[in-house]
This record gives C-alpha cells, sequence and structure tokens, in this order.
C-alpha cells in the first residue's frame, strides 16, 4: 500500500511537488542501497535490481515536476565516476537537478567541487556523513565549502537519526559552517531529527540554514501512531529516540508556525517511507495549512535555487 504510484496533484490539492531528495545511482549502489533497507524493513518491496527507468517511472507517475539527484561515493575511488554518471543520467531526464559530492580522501575536493558547479552545472554537492563514514564538518572539507560559498550554492547534509545509525554528529562545528561560509545555502537533510530546538534556533539565527523534512514527517507520523497506541507500528520505531522526540514535539510544530519558507519536504525515493502518495498523505496527516503545505511542496525549493540565482529552473511551477 505504502509502495503504490499514483497521483499526487488532485483536485483539492492542485500543488506540484518538487522532490529535494531521490537517489538514483549506478546498479551496484542502488543493489546495495535496496539490501541495506531490506536489513531493517521485512517485506521491502523493492527489487534489488531495480533500474533508473523504474525508479523514473513511478517519480513520473506521481506527478513530480522536479526532483534532485543525489549520490555519494562511499570509496574515494569513485568519487570522480559518480559526479560524471550523475552528469550523464541527468542529461537524459528533464525532471532531474543533479547534486555531486566528494569522498574525504578526495585529494582536490576543492577542485572536484569546482567541476561539478562551473563544467558540470550542478546546482550543489551533498554528503552523507554517516552512511560515508566520515565527519562532514571538519577541516578537510573546507575546500568543498570554499567552492559552494564562492559560487554561492547548495550544500545537502544528511543530518540526524544518530541513534539509528548509532553515530554522532557535532553540532558546535556543524554551525561554525553555517556562520563562515554565509553564502552557501546548507540544508540539513531530516532536519537534525529530532533535534527541533536546534534547528528552530539555527533556522532563526542563520538565513543561510534550510531544513528538508524526509523521513522525518513520517517519523513524527509513527511517534504519532506509538502516542496513540496503533498496533500496527513497524519495527524500525523502537529507535526512534522516543525521549529526545518528546522534548523537541512542541518545536517541531514551531518549525512549520514560524518558518514554512525555509522548510522542504523530499522523499529519500526509492528508499523512504513509501511512494509519494503514502508519503503525502503522512503530511496531510497534520493537517498543515494550505501556505504551508505549498511552501514544503514547492515553494521553498524555488526559493532555495532563487538564492542562488537560478529561479528560471523552477519558474513554471504553479499550481493547478
Ligand atoms: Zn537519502
Amino acid at each position: 500500500m505504502r509502495w503504490e504510484s499514483g497521483k499526487t496533484r488532485s483536485i483539492e490539492n492542485g500543488m506540484p511537488w518538487v522532490d529535494p531528495h531521490v537517489h538514483i545511482m549506478p546498479p551496484r549502489r542502488m543493489a546495495g542501497l535496496v539490501r541495506w533497507v531490506k536489513k531493517f524493513t521485512p517485506g521491502f518491496p523493492l527489487s534489488e535490481d531495480i533500474t533508473a527507468e523504474e525508479i523514473l517511472t513511478s517519480i513520473r507517475d506521481s506527478e513530480i515536476p522536479y526532483f534532485f539527484n543525489l549520490v555519494f561515493p562511499l570509496w574515494v575511488e569513485e568519487t570522480e565516476d559518480l559526479n560524471r554518471f550523475n552528469r550523464d543520467i541527468c542529461a537524459g531526464i528533464p525532471e532531474a537537478i543533479p547534486f555531486g559530492s566528494v569522498h574525504i580522501e578526495t585529494p582536490d575536493k576543492g577542485g572536484e567541487t569546482r567541476r561539478c558547479m562551473e563544467e558540470y552545472g550542478f546546482m550543489g554537492m551533498k554528503l552523507h556523513p554517516f552512511a560515508q563514514r566520515f565527519p562532514a564538518f571538519g577541516p578537510e572539507m573546507r575546500p568543498m565549502f570554499e567552492v559552494l560559498d564562492e559560487h554561492q550554492r547548495v550544500f545537502l547534509v544528511h543530518t540526524g537519526f544518530d541513534a539509528w545509525y548509532g553515530m554522532y554528529m557535532d553540532m558546535e562545528e556543524m554551525e561554525s559552517v553555517i556562520r563562515d561560509y554565509p553564502r552557501m545555502q546548507m540544508v540539513a537533510v531530516h532536519s537534525l531529527f529530532p533535534r527541533f530546538r536546534l534547528a528552530h534556533r539555527l533556522v532563526s539565527e542563520y538565513p543561510n540554514f534550510w531544513l528538508d523534512m524526509t523521513n522525518s514527517i513520517s517519523c513524527m507520523r509513527l511517534f504519532e501512531d506509538i502516542k496513540n497506541q496503533r498496533d500496527d507500528i513497524p519495527p524500525m520505531a523502537a529507535s526512534l529516540e522516543m525521549d529526545d522526540v518528546r522534548e523537541n514535539y512542541d518545536y517541531f510544530f514551531r518549525l512549520f508556525e514560524d518558518f514554512p519558507e525555509r522548510i522542504m519536504y523530499g522523499t529519500d525515493f526509492p528508499v523512504g517511507f513509501g511512494c509519494y502518495p503514502a508519503l503525502l498523505d503522512d503530511l496531510r496527516f497534520f493537517g498543515f495549512d494550505h501556505e504551508v503545505e505549498e511552501h514544503l511542496l514547492f515553494r521553498t525549493v524555488q526559493n532555495l535555487l532563487s538564492r542562488c540565482g537560478r529561479p528560471d529552473i523552477l519558474a513554471s511551477l504553479q499550481e493547478a
């Protein structure tokens, strides 16, 4: 049920949905990703041989007009190949907005970032410090930040779910990077889940700090289900940081009240919490008003790309 694709632009919701978080990767990496998800999601319906065409079909069936395509190297050797892969595959997909990445051992991180921005025309870079297994905000990564700052481009970074990954992120180091590169637009993917109080303070202090609610909305819905003692709770709920969620609960809602124009809503498709209709349902579970929903589904990404000097990319989008 959660994995059926289908229309997301119904009559009562004519909004386009720009997805800032999709993974179309080379076959070997897709297989690894699906295998990894299957380890903790029994009954996960996707095959390890899922192809780019199949992913794209679901995206198109779900009427997603644009999406960010994200790759990240697990080994230093694949850095350049992976960035070229993303350039090449996205060149044939009008909906795709590609991002690059580097590894902590990539010798010339500034040079690779420059190639991604200047030659490949990428909108930014992405790091997943927990999957890539290195710190995202240490001194080694500063050459990448320098180039992103110079070009006023986007830095997407996985944040949050520390307990789930059994890893830790240095939030002070993160804040110093936000502060030191004011032209670089940092998007905290997963919105520091569940540290929404901290997310709220950072958004209020730094105009170059943005939030993506990928997976976090579904996890908060799960939290509500647990509170309401529903009996179909999936096993991963055990690793929700329940005490921390409770402590940050009010700030989750305050984020949408105070800063909807800085919050976007991605999916991690095809390996998140389901396909588009189910994930839209998770968002609508919270009953946010029309304006908030509009920002989450497309206006914030429009704002972000405008900040980067590319309002043209999403200029044609409007409500049906
Ligand atoms: Zn992801």
